[in-house]
């Protein structure tokens, strides 16, 4: 099997031998991929110049009701896509679920949301400025569709929820996606954009997909393109160099070391201390680990350290590594063997400045699989008893199952541990005493994107630390690459231009008239 391209309206398929991909499960190899003479600037002119168009004529409600068709397309398939997931992510049927459901939920949020929008093309902000004494001249800020691409580039770990994400909100605002998902895993990506194609209820243009290289379409982007980039922190340098003279809208979600803050006042009788540590086990089996947002350092107050870095080890000892097709299993592999090797090369730096107390390496008992030729890590626990003098566990991402619980002494300690982390997606705090909360929460929020306050009112019923909802935004400061995406309408600000109209108000009453008001 190889991996074709939709571009320019037909499936093309590159003229190299191309990449292979693999079950990360046995190494073995399950098809190729490559987009070698894809001309980028012709796909994102087809983008432009067919689909913008095309979009641009539909109302709000019209293009909710195509995220619509597509989440419903995807959802007729869903256990074709379960198998493919298993096949080349090594993703357990729960690990499955977070991307494909996760995907399928953040098109049906868009697709409400067009429908709220209703039959309005642009959206008015409330509000008039009063702009001269007379009050003849005056002001209303108007958000319009803008008339680029979107190029949309993903990482491996999300090939069906990091695409959609991307093209509901693109599509909402009525701007035409290239989406470039990552080569280790774009077979499911592929074949999820092959459905929607063929259901035939995306206008020309408005979906593309290349799979394998994206330089030629980076270096094809125009000023009012955009580039929605997910990946590491590094490529996510390269391409901003990369676009740097064309000048394109870049949002930017790269690693990030996230933490989670136990409350002074979780003693480990508490449930706030178990949900706690039920939430790091989570970190440590989900995806093999394999989350941007997930919990990598685990702030914990002195006096119950050890207690809690104890619990969370007998917990993930427990957990079964292996084939993802055995129901046992709760950890699969990382998606190959460069990623297994990336990530015990970073379980060795951070075992500089940490003791490993739970894995540490290549598991010994691995399920139905051979530990040796499958992409296995075993889920890894370290202890850092001087976080302040440590480095490592602050700087380096291991992309698999491992976490560092590290001890404090107080909550504005904990607060700068955290923010060590020089900007992150998530954090989460497990505290049940009003005052913990209000310093924590204030005091880590300058440096993330999203906080999570577990307490005794929320209990279990929460979405969870690594867990990204469309309702809220994505993205986190510095190091996390300092962009924003989803959080409902907010997220087509990207893909939408903020104009300040001034003029009478009379005029300025009959733009608002067409206009959905909305605060963006
Ligand atoms: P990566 O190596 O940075 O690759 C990300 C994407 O960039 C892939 O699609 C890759 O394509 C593409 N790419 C690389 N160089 C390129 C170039 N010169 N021009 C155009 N495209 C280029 O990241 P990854 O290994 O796939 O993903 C793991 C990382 O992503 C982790 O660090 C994780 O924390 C981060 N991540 C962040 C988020 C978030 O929302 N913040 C979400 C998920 C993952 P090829 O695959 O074809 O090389």
């Amino acid at each position: 099997m190889k991996l074709e391209s939709y571009v320019v309206g037909r499936w093309v398929a590159g003229e190299g031998e191309g990449r292979p991909f693999v079950d990360p499960t046995t190494g073995e190899e399950l098809g190729r991929i490559d987009a070698t003479g894809i001309d980028g600037a012709a796909v994102l002119d087809h983008a432009r110049s067919v689909g913008g168009p095309a979009l641009a004529g539909l109302s709000f409600a019209e293009r909710g009701a195509i995220l619509k068709v597509i989440a419903d397309t995807l959802t007729a398939n869903r256990d074709a896509y379960g198998e493919i997931a298993r096949k080349n992510s090594g993703n357990t049927v729960r690990d499955a679920a977070v991307d494909i459901d996760g995907g399928i939920a953040t098109l049906k949020v868009y697709a409400r949301l067009g429908q709220s929008l209703g039959e309005a093309k642009t959206i008015v902000e409330p509000g008039t400025e009063q702009l001269s004494r007379a009050g003849t001249f005056a002001a209303r800020h108007i958000w319009t569709s803008r008339p680029g691409a979107a190029l949309q580039i993903n990482a491996f770990n999300f090939p069906s929820w990091g695409m959609w994400e991307k093209v509901a909100t693109a599509l909402l605002a009525g701007v035409p996606s290239v989406a470039k998902p990552a080569s280790a895993t774009a077979w499911l990506s592929y074949q999820m954009v092959a459905d929607v194609i063929a259901a035939g209820v995306v206008p020309d243009g408005a979906l593309q997909i290349v799979c394998g290289g994206g330089q030629s379409l980076v270096s094809a982007l125009t000023p009012f393109d955009s580039l929605a980039f997910t990946g590491s922190a590094a490529t996510g340098a390269t391409l901003r160099a990369d676009a740097a003279e064309a000048q394109p809208r870049i949002t930017i979600e790269a690693d990030s070391i996230n933490a989670t803050i136990l409350g002074p006042d979780a003693g480990p009788d508490s449930e706030i201390f178990a949900l706690a540590v039920r939430e790091v086990v989570g970190a440590l089996s989900v995806k093999a680990g394999q989350l941007c947002t997930n919990i990598r350092r685990v702030l914990v107050p002195a006096a119950h350290a050890e207690a809690f870095r104890d619990a969370v080890a007998a917990k993930v000892a427990a957990l079964t590594v292996g084939n993802p097709a055995d129901q046992s299993v709760r950890v699969g592999p990382l998606v190959d063997l460069g990623q297994r090797q990336a990530a015990l090369d970073g379980i060795e730096a951070l075992s500089r400045e940490a003791a490993v107390v739970a894995g540490g390496g290549i598991p010994n008992a691995v399920v139905g699989a051979d530990p040796e030729t499958g992409a296995f890590v075993a889920p890894t626990l370290l202890y850092c008893a001087d976080p302040a003098a440590a480095r490592a566990v602050h700087e380096i991402e291991v992309f698999g199952p491992c976490a560092t619980v590290m001890p404090y002494e107080s909550v504005s300690d904990a607060v700068a541990l955290a923010a060590r982390g020089s900007g992150s997606l998530a954090l989460s705090l497990f505290s049940d005493d009003a005052a913990v909360k209000r310093t924590a929460v204030l005091g880590v929020a300058p440096y993330h994107g999203r906080v999570m306050s577990v307490d005794g009112e929320v209990g279990r019923d929460h979405t969870g630390h690594s867990i990204v909802m469309p309702q809220c935004v994505h993205g986190g400061p510095g190091r996390a690459g300092g962009g924003e995406e989803l959080g409902g309408a907010r997220g087509l600000r990207l893909h939408m231009q903020r104009t300040a109209v001034q003029g009478g108000p009379g005029f300025l009453g009959e733009l608002a008239a067409d206009a959905v008001e909305a605060t963006l």
